[in-house]
Formats: C-alpha cells, sequence, structure tokens
C-alpha cells in the first residue's frame, strides 16, 4: 500500500462573493451620498466593501436610443452630466428618471467599481477591497461622436486624481485625427485611379499589340498570296515556252 509522506492540512473556505444586488428601490446597505473632491456628489464606502460584492443595480427609466435623443434634443453641449447607461443595440438606461442613488458613483480612470450588463439590467460589482470611506468609482468609457463639439476633451476632462488618471472620461481617451484619415482616403483614391488608368492602359497596350500582330499575320498572307500568284505565272511562262 502507498502511504503519503504529507500531512493532511485544514484549509479556510472563501466567503463566496454577493453577486445578488441589494433592492435598488431602498438606501444602499454599502454606500452614501455626499459631497465629492471628484465631481459634484459622490457614493463613499459605509463600511469595508470585500472585492466580488454586488453593490448596486444602476436602474432608471429603459428607453431605446431613439427616446434618449428626443428627451435631451437640445440639451447643453456643455453639460457634462449624463446619467444614460447602455444595455445593448436596442435600449438604454436613463439613470436621471427613476433612477436611485448609483446615478451618484463617480467616474474614476482606476476604478474600484466595475460595471456589467447580466440579462439587460446593469450591476456595479466591486473589482477591489474597498476600505470605509473610500469613494466609489468607475470608468464611465462615454463614447466619442462625430457630432462632438471642438472642446468635447474639455467638456468630458476627468479629475479624479489617480496616477493612472487619462485625463478624460471619454474613449477612446485620444480623439482620433480626422485630417490624417482625409490624407489617407485621399491617397487611396489617388492610388484607385492610378490602378485604374494603368489597367486601361495595359488593356490599350495589349490591344495595339494585338492590332499589330494581325496586321503581321494579314501582310504575311498577302505575301504568300502574291508568291502563290508569281509562282503560277512562272509555271505558265514555262509551260508555253516549252510549247
Ligand atoms: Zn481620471
Amino acid at each position: 500500500m502507498a502511504t503519503s509522506t504529507k500531512k493532511k492540512v485544514r484549509k479556510a473556505r472563501k466567503p463566496a462573493p454577493v453577486k445578488t444586488a441589494p433592492d435598488p428601490h431602498l438606501p444602499n446597505p454599502y454606500y452614501e451620498v455626499r459631497d465629492s473632491a471628484v465631481h459634484g456628489r459622490g457614493c463613499f464606502a459605509r463600511q469595508f466593501i470585500p472585492k466580488g460584492t454586488r453593490i448596486a443595480e444602476y436602474i432608471g427609466d429603459r428607453i431605446t436610443w431613439a427616446e434618449a435623443d428626443k428627451r435631451y434634443e437640445g440639451y447643453d453641449v456643455n453639460d457634462n452630466h449624463t446619467f444614460l447607461f447602455i444595455v445593448d443595440k436596442k435600449t438604454v438606461v436613463d439613470g436621471g428618471v427613476n433612477g436611485n442613488d448609483a446615478r451618484f458613483i463617480n467616474h474614476s480612470c482606476d476604478e474600484n467599481v466595475q460595471s456589467t450588463v447580466e440579462k439587460g439590467r446593469v450591476y456595479l460589482d466591486a473589482i477591489k477591497d474597498i476600505q470605509q470611506n473610500e469613494e466609489l468609482g468607475f470608468d464611465y468609457q462615454i463614447g466619442r461622436d462625430k457630432n462632438d463639439p471642438p472642446n468635447v476633451d474639455e467638456i468630458f476632462a476627468c479629475r479624479c486624481g489617480s496616477p493612472k488618471c487619462r485625463g478624460t472620461m471619454l474613449w477612446p481617451a485620444k480623439r482620433p485625427k480626422p485630417r490624417k484619415k482625409k490624407r489617407s482616403s485621399v491617397k487611396t483614391a489617388a492610388k484607385k485611379v492610378a490602378s485604374k488608368s494603368a489597367k486601361k492602359a495595359a488593356k490599350k497596350a495589349t490591344k495595339k499589340v494585338a492590332k499589330k500582330a494581325t496586321k503581321k499575320v494579314a501582310k504575311k498572307k498577302v505575301a504568300k498570296k502574291v508568291a502563290k500568284k508569281v509562282a503560277k505565272k512562272a509555271a505558265k511562262k514555262k509551260a508555253a515556252k516549252k510549247k
């Protein structure tokens, strides 16, 4: 019989991460809303929150993108408040209407909370151990748009104060350079034109060569005919001489 040389050990069971969100219509048990040094009001941990805890559900009016556009038509472009949260291609949750305190969780480039969408609902989970009185923050990753005003980076500037701060709530962090894009598109257009004209030229050239070749063949044929005629004439002459 084989015997184990290792002594059996005891093992602590890790607390299972809490994945049921607290009732979104009641005051949140994990955080309270206070004035924030980062931005307006923020959410601060009432107590130590272990990593993996489902802190809150982000609720509000569930509307279509078209409805959201209508609702905020003519809003001040210099206002960086947005409580709209993307669920999917069709739906947006508007935390500004019938929302809960979760809408006050500020943006942070070094998030301790992460947003996840599960079965069409938005949840906020602790991705780090969060100490009491620590402010909660998650990365808003606000998308860029073609119609953004030129000062969009100023409007959505980030002041989260983290060493990892990328300076903006927008994503991607840097505005794509339209000039370069234009240039490259002009280049590709030029390339296309060039390749087209090259193709045309090539076609012309092959046509010319083909014409020349047919001409040559025709000339040869004529020459052969002429030669035959000459030969016939010569034969006739010879026959006449013999007579
Ligand atoms: Zn930041």
